[in-house]
């Protein structure tokens, strides 16, 4: 799962860049409004740029923003499992609502949970430097494809297929090993 977090980046200008690394806690360093209003660069609005309802905290925009917890409520849903309402953003990434003894689906279901972050916040880029429409259905799917490339690099058994891995938690029962 390192790899995989060290791998990924965003694009954008100055300031907006954020890379995965092995902290945990990196993430919350992104450029949210709120976070540059205070790094002292002046905006017009801290208001969140997908929904305008709220000012954009890191945790609005990669997890409470209804426009992203639609996002995270189809991840939980492609996996068949029951949308944990009351977790929070670390609680979600560190996989704690995710019970299970089998390190493979855990490893998994982290990757899955780092690039579903990684998605929301390339996705909330696009909108707000291209103007692109924010479509929950196309951000799911990429998630599906990105950390699928993922499970296809790190396994060391054959690993599942696409059709397979679709299908969620159920395809990884035997088929994964993700070292
Ligand atoms: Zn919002």
């Amino acid at each position: 799962m390192i790899d995989i977090i060290k791998t990924v980046s965003l694009s954008g200008s100055g300031t907006n860049k954020w890379k995965f690394s092995g902290d945990k806690s990196g993430w919350k360093r992104i450029a949210v409004r709120v976070e540059l209003d205070q790094r002292g660069i002046d905006l017009d609005t801290l208001l969140c740029p997908i929904c305008n309802d709220a000012v954009e905290l890191v945790d609005h925009a990669i997890y409470s923003c209804k426009s992203a917890k639609d996002i995270w409520i189809g991840i939980f849903k492609w996996w068949n499992l029951p949308f944990p309402s009351g977790a929070t953003i670390d609680e979600l990434i560190n996989g704690t609502c995710f019970t299970t003894s089998n390190t493979n689906k855990r490893k998994v279901w982290q990757a899955i949970m780092w690039v579903t972050c990684y998605m929301i916040w390339k996705n909330r880029n696009l909108k707000v430097f291209k103007n692109d429409s924010w479509a929950t259905p196309k951000i799911i799917c990429e998630i599906q494809v990105k950390s699928f490339e993922w499970i296809q690099n790190r396994s060391r058994k054959p690993a599942s297929t696409w059709q397979q891995w679709l299908m969620g938690t159920n395809a990884l029962d035997s088929t994964f090993d993700p070292g």
